[in-house]
């Protein structure tokens, strides 16, 4: 598990979703990835992600993971 930066509080996961890299290019193949939303819910923080970690209102990082 990943940890803030900055109050060091274990990160949660947020939803994850796919993104595509050249699927608008017929000449390369499209590459797929997920990518996992970061999010700290420490209060005291300021990245604080709020109460709703589908609807976080700061990301810390993204965990990007390649599918194909
Ligand atoms: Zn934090």
């Amino acid at each position: 598990m990943d940890t803030c930066p900055k109050c060091q509080s274990l990160l949660q996961i947020g939803t994850s979703y796919m993104t595509f890299e050249n699927d608008d290019t017929p000449d390369k193949p499209t590459v797929a990835y997920t990518n996992l939303p970061m999010i700290c819910l420490n209060k005291e923080c300021e990245d604080y992600g709020g109460e709703n970690v589908f609807k976080p209102r700061v990301v810390v990082e993204t965990v990007r993971n390649k599918v194909n």
